[in-house]
C-alpha cells in the first residue's frame, strides 16, 4: 500500500490530511499535535508509522490520537480519505500490551473487505511491535478463525456476525478487551447492524468506546450517549464535508435507457486511472457488467452475493491496478482505500445523503484529485439538488474536457 503512494499530501495541504478544511467542532481542551513526535507514542510504533510512509498527522489525527490513547471515549468525524481508519489502527497499536497474548481491542466494520483492509494497516503500522491482528469476517473458514483466535491475537478487526459467532463459541475471548471501535459508526448503528452490535457489546467487559465516520447524523450522536462515557468529540460541520479536491458533476441522461450509451462514451475517461461505478442493486451490477462486456469493454464487478473467494480475487486485482473499472453496489461505498481511484460514477443516484459522501469519497484519497459524475434522469434532478443543498456544495453539468480534470 505505502509502496504505491504517490508522494503523500500535496503541497498546500495546510494542516495535513490532504487539504481538508481544518474547522472542527471540538470538545473544549483538545490539543492539536501537528507532529507525531509530541504525542507520546512508543518508539517501535513511530518506526512503523514512518516506514509506512506517514510523515505528519492529518487534521483528524492531530486532534484525536491523544484523546484515544489516553483512554477516553471518542467520537471522531472527518472527511473521507483523511486518515480516520489509519487513526484507529495507529491508536490501537499504541494501547496494546504486547506481552499479553490476548485480544485487547475489537474493531467492527460493515464489510469484510474493510475489516481486512484495517487488519493490514494494523499489521503494517505495528510491524516493529510484533502486533498480532486477525480479520474475523464472514465467508471465510470457521476452522481457520478458531485456530487463529485460540492461538492468541492482540487485535481483532471483524464484521459483527462472525465476531459474535466466535464469541459464542468462546473462541474469541473477551475478558481482556479494553477498547471497542466502530468504524463507519453511523452504518454500524443503523437498523441493519444495531442489534448485532449490541449483541457483541453485551459480551464485553467495561470498555473504552470509539466511534469513527465521515458522516454522523444527529440520531447517531444521540444514540451514542447510551453506551459512551463523557466522550470527546471532534466533528466537522456538514457544509465542510465535501472535499475541495473532488469535483462533482452531473450528466442529464433524461431516461434510464440512455445511461448505458453515456457510460460507453465515458469509457476512455474511466481508464485514465481507475474508476468505480455504483449501481443500486446487485442485479443491476450483474446486468451492467454483462452488457458492457457484450460491447467489448473490459470491466470487473463485485457485490455481496458473490462467493467470498471471488470477492477477494476481484479486490486483489483492482488494488493491484490489473483491473481499472469496477462496477459495484454500496458494498464498495464505505472505507475502501485504493489510491489510484480518481473517478466515481453514480450510474444510479444513491439512496441516502450519507451514501453520496461515502461513494464519491472512494476517489480523492488523502488530498488527491477526484471527479464524481452523477447520471440523472429527469425524476432524479430533485434528489441531486437536495444533496447539493444539504452539503452546501456545487454539482455542475459535466464539461466536455472532463478527462483533463482527472
Ligand atoms: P479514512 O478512513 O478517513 O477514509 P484512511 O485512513 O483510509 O482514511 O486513509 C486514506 C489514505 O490516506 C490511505 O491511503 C492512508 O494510507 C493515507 N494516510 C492516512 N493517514 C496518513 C498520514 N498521516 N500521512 C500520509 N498518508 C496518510
Ligand atoms: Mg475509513
Amino acid at each position: 500500500m505505502a509502496a504505491n503512494r504517490r508522494g503523500g499530501a500535496p503541497a498546500g495541504a495546510g494542516g495535513g490530511g490532504g487539504g481538508e478544511p481544518l474547522n472542527f467542532e471540538t470538545t473544549e481542551g483538545v490539543k492539536v499535535h501537528t507532529t507525531f513526535e509530541t504525542m507520546g507514542l512508543r518508539e517501535e510504533l513511530m518506526r512503523g508509522i514512518y516506514a509506512y510512509g506517514f510523515e505528519k498527522p492529518s487534521a483528524i489525527q492531530q486532534r484525536a490520537i491523544v484523546p484515544i490513547i489516553s483512554g477516553r471515549d471518542v467520537i471522531a468525524q472527518a472527511q473521507s480519505g483523511t486518515g480516520k481508519t489509519s487513526l484507529i489502527a495507529l491508536t490501537l497499536c499504541q494501547l496494546l500490551d504486547t506481552s499479553l497474548r490476548e485480544i485487547q481491542s475489537l474493531i467492527l466494520s460493515p464489510t469484510r473487505e474493510l475489516a481486512g483492509q484495517t487488519e493490514k494497516i494494523i499489521l503494517a503500522l505495528g510491524d516493529f511491535m510484533n502486533v498480532q491482528a486477525h480479520a474475523c469476517v464472514g465467508g471465510k473458514s470457521l476452522g481457520e478463525d478458531i485456530r487463529k483466535l485460540e492461538h492468541g491475537v492482540h487485535i481483532v478487526s471483524g464484521t459483527p456476525g462472525r465476531v459474535f459467532d466466535m464469541i459464542k463459541r468462546r473462541s474469541l475471548r473477551t475478558r481482556h478487551i479494553k477498547a471497542m471501535v466502530l468504524d463507519e459508526a453511523d452504518e454500524m448503528l443503523s437498523k441493519g447492524f444495531k442489534e448485532q452490535i449490541y449483541d457483541v457489546y453485551r459480551y464485553l467487559p467495561e470498555t473504552q468506546v470509539v466511534l469513527v465516520s465521515a458522516t454522523l447524523p444527529h440520531e447517531v450522536l444521540e444514540m451514542s450517549q447510551k453506551f459512551m462515557t463523557d466522550p470527546i468529540r471532534v466533528l466537522v460541520k456538514r457544509d465542510e464535508l465535501t472535499l475541495e479536491g473532488i469535483k462533482q458533476f452531473f450528466v442529464a441522461v433524461e431516461r434510464e435507457e440512455w445511461k448505458f450509451d453515456t457510460l460507453c462514451d465515458l469509457y476512455d475517461t474511466l481508464t485514465i486511472t481507475q474508476a468505480v461505478i455504483f449501481c443500486n442493486t446487485k442485479r443491476k451490477v450483474d446486468w451492467l457488467t454483462e452488457k458492457m462486456r457484450q460491447n467489448n469493454f473490459t470491466v470487473s464487478s463485485m457485490h455481496g452475493d458473490m462467493p467470498q473467494k471471488e470477492r477477494d480475487a476481484i479486490m486483489a486485482e483492482f488494488r493491484s491496478g490489473r483491473s481499472r473499472v469496477l462496477i459495484s453496489t454500496d458494498v464498495w461505498a464505505r472505507g475502501l482505500d485504493v489510491q489510484q481511484v480518481s473517478l466515481v460514477i453514480n450510474y444510479d443516484l444513491p439512496n441516502s445523503r450519507e451514501l453520496y459522501i461515502h461513494r464519491i469519497g472512494r476517489s480523492g484519497r488523502y488530498g488527491r484529485k477526484g471527479v464524481a459524475i452523477n447520471f440523472v434522469r429527469n425524476d432524479d434532478i430533485r434528489i441531486l439538488r437536495d444533496i447539493e443543498q444539504y452539503y452546501s456544495t456545487q454539482i455542475d453539468e459535466m464539461p466536455m474536457n472532463v478527462a483533463e480534470l482527472i
